[in-house]
């Protein structure tokens, strides 16, 4: 009897681009919740700039005062964040910042004034969907939701899933636009510490509310959100390890942390 290998309706594929380092101004805030930021860098450097992937990370770079050469940009303080929309002719991206307790990015998105410097490396290589998954699971704190917002975009008006947002509360909501067949939900924290009601969201999904078909997953938050993460889309659902993405975006009292790839 010969068995049938049925093909996948996706594949995710890594692609390489060349890294660039670029300087940018901040020409714009815009305050989306009192916790939450889209910030707009500018400048010439940003022309031809370009992001494949929905989950592609660039390292900004936060100098506390205007450096007077690339090396000394270079040189300061820099974080990772998810390029959420750019204009390549015209020279401007935007990213979105959750805004916490304390830390160089966090404040700098917060404070900086109109005009301050940042520094832009990457993409350095993008993680893309070739085809057309049957189904979606995207979850995450605030830290995805330019991620999410991303993969959202790229769904048709036949995609069916579901999002799941962890914020403080009702007043930090951070509304993500999807096609009517993908359920939003959005999870409050409360007094709980971060990622704990995500991580209970996704220890009670069950193999029924698996969606048919090929299911594309992506969840990132802090760090230990990636172990219900696994034990939900590997276990439960039974997803091949090729077919998501789950990963520590911050790790609790760790500056600068860095997820392993
Ligand atoms: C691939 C990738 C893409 C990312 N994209 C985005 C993005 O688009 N937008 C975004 O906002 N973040 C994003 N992040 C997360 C961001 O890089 C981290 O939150 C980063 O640590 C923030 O830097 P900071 O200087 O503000 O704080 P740090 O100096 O790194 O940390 C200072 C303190 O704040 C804590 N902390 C860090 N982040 C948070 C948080 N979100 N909530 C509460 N406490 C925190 C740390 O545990 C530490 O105790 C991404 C991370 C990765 C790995």
């Amino acid at each position: 009897m010969s068995s049938t290998t049925i093909p996948a309706s996706f594949r995710l594929e890594r692609r390489p681009l060349d890294l660039r380092f670029r300087m940018t101004r901040l020409a714009a805030r815009q305050w989306l919740t009192p916790g939450y930021v889209r910030v707009r860098l500018a400048g010439e450097d940003l022309r031809g700039f370009d992001s494949l992937g929905a989950d592609d990370h660039i390292r900004v770079f936060f100098p506390d005062s205007a450096p007077e050469t690339v090396e000394q940009l270079r040189a300061a303080p820099s974080r990772e964040y998810t390029p959420l929309g750019w204009d390549a002719e015209a020279g401007w991206l935007d990213l979105e910042f959750a805004i916490h307790g304390g830390g160089v990015a966090a404040s700098w998105a917060a404070t900086a004034e109109l005009g301050a410097v940042a520094g832009v490396g990457g993409p350095r290589g993008s993680m893309i969907i070739t085809g057309r998954p049957d189904g979606w699971l995207l979850a995450g704190d605030e830290t995805a939701v330019p991620a999410m917002r991303r993969y959202a975009r790229s769904m048709d008006a036949a995609s069916v899933g579901r999002i799941i947002v962890e914020v403080a509360d009702a007043d930090h909501e951070l509304p993500i636009d999807a096609p009517a067949g993908v359920i939003v939900e959005q999870l409050h924290r409360g007094t709980d510490a971060a990622g704990v009601a995500l991580a209970r969201r996704l220890n009670a999904l069950t193999p029924a509310n698996r969606p048919d078909g090929d299911v594309f997953a992506f969840v990132a938050a802090e760090q230990a959100i990636v172990k219900p993460a696994r034990a939900l889309l590997q276990e439960r659902w039974a997803l091949p390890t090729d077919a998501f993405v789950t990963k520590g975006y911050w790790k609790r009292g760790e500056s600068e942390y860095h997820a392993p790839h």
